[in-house]
C-alpha cells in the first residue's frame, strides 16, 4: 500500500510509520511538529520507502500522488499540550480532518481516524463500550481535546455516508511506551522521569481516578487489524487492566526505586474519575486483545528513557 499519515512525528504516529515500512508498504508522513519530534523523522527517514512533508494539516495536505490509505494521527494527545494550543488542537480535529477526508475520497483510499477515549469525557458508564456516547463539558479545558475528536468521529461517518468514504474510527485508550516525549505532561512519562531522576512522583488529588495503559505495540497491533477490517463504526483499542493513580505510582516506585516519596498536587479541573475500554467489539470484530503485561510494558518504556535521558527526548526547536 502507498500510506498518507499525518503525525508522523509524534509517538503512535512513529511506531504504526515502523510497522507499515516494515510490512514493506510505502509511507508518506505529514507532520509540523507542534508537539512531534525531529528525532522521530529521523528514524524514519533512514527507510528507502519513507518520504516525509513538512506541514500544518490544518492549512491543508501539500502531496502529490495517489494513496491507498490515509491515516490521520495528527493532534496534540497531552492534557498540557493540547491546552497550550488549544485554537491548534481544535483546528487539526475539524480542518485537518477534513483535509485527509478529501484526500482519501480524491484517491479512492480508505481512511482512518486517531479518535479517542475522551469522547466518552468522565463517563457515567463503566467501563466504556463504544455505544456510550459520553459525558463531555463542550467549554471546560478539556474541550478543545474532546470535541475536536467528536467533531472529528462525526465528519468521518459524514464523508462515509454523503461521499462513501471507506472510513474507520479507532477509539485509542490511554497508550503508552518508548519516544514519548519525556517532557509531555502525561502521567507515564512524569512519573518514570521523576523515578529516574529520584525525584517524588507527583499525584494529582487522591489519585483514586483511574486509567486503563496499554502499550504501544498492542495499539499498533489493533490498528493494523482494524485497518484491515471493512468495519466503519468506532472501536476501543485499550487495555482493560484498570489502575488507579496512586496503584500506579506504587508500581513505578517498585520498578524504579522503592524508597521514592509520593506527593500530591492539585487535580485538574474536568480531569476523568474513571477510564477502563469494553473490549468486546474489538475481541470479536478483529479477534485482539492486549498482549503486553503493564510490567513488561513498563520495563521496556524505562529503558528507553535510561537510554536517551529524559533531556535529550524532549522536543528539538526547528
Ligand atoms: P503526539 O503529540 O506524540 O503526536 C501527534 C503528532 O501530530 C505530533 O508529531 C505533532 O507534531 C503532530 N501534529 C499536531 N498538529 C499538527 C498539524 N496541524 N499538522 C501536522 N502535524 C500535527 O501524540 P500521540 O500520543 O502520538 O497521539 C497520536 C494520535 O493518537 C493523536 O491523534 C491522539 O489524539 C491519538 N490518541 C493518542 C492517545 C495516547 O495515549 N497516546 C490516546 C488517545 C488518542
Ligand atoms: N496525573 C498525575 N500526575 C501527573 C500527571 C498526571 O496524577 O504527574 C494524573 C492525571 O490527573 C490523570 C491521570 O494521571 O488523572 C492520567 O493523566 P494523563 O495526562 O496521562 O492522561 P489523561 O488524563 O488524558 O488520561
Amino acid at each position: 500500500m502507498k500510506v498518507l499519515l499525518t503525525g508522523s512525528a509524534g509517538f503512535v504516529g512513529s511506531h504504526l510509520a515502523e510497522r507499515l515500512l516494515r510490512e514493506g508498504h510505502h509511507v508518506t508522513g505529514v507532520d509540523n511538529y507542534l508537539s512531534g519530534q525531529r528525532r522521530n523523522t529521523e528514524l524514519l527517514r533512514a527507510h528507502p520507502h519513507f518520504r516525509f512533508v513538512e506541514a500544518d494539516v490544518s492549512a491543508g495536505l501539500p502531496v502529490d500522488g495517489s494513496f491507498d490509505a490515509v491515516l490521520h494521527f495528527a493532534s496534540p494527545a497531552s492534557p498540557p499540550h493540547y491546552q497550550q494550543h488549544p485554537v491548534e488542537t481544535l483546528m487539526v480535529g475539524a480542518q485537518g480532518t477534513q483535509h485527509a477526508l478529501e484526500l482519501a475520497r480524491r484517491c479512492g483510499a480508505t481512511f482512518l481516524l486517531a479518535s479517542t477515549s475522551e469522547v466518552y469525557g468522565d463517563p457515567r458508564v463503566h467501563p466504556q463500550p463504544e455505544s456510550y456516547w459520553g459525558h463531555v463539558n463542550p467549554t471546560g479545558l478539556r474541550s478543545c481535546y474532546d470535541e475536536a475528536k467528536r467533531y472529528a468521529e462525526a465528519l468521518t461517518m459524514a464523508y462515509h455516508r454523503h461521499h462513501g468514504v471507506d472510513t474507520r474510527i479507532v477509539r485509542i485508550f490511554n497508550t503508552y511506551g518508548p519516544r514519548m516525549r519525556a517532557d509531555d505532561g502525561r502521567v507515564v512519562t512524569n512519573f518514570i522521569n521523576q523515578a529516574l531522576a529520584g525525584r517524588p512522583l507527583t499525584v494529582y488529588g487522591d489519585g483514586q481516578q483511574t486509567r486503563s495503559f496499554q502499550y504501544v505495540d498492542d495499539l499498533v497491533e489493533g490498528i493494523m487489524r482494524l485497518l484491515a477490517s471493512a468495519y466503519h463504526g468506532p472501536v476501543n483499542i485499550g487495555n482493560p487492566d484498570e489502575y488507579t493513580i496512586l496503584e500506579f505510582a506504587q508500581v513505578i516506585r517498585e520498578l524504579i526505586d522503592p524508597g521514592l516519596e509520593i506527593v500530591h498536587a492539585p487535580m485538574p479541573a474536568d480531569d476523568p474519575r474513571q477510564r477502563r475500554p469494553d473490549i468486546s467489539l474489538a475481541r470479536e470484530l478483529l479477534g485482539w486483545e492486549p498482549r503486553v503485561s503493564l510490567l513488561d510494558g513498563l520495563r521496556r518504556t524505562v529503558a528507553h528513557f535510561q537510554q536517551f535521558g529524559a533531556r535529550e527526548y524532549v522536543q528539538v526547536e526547528a
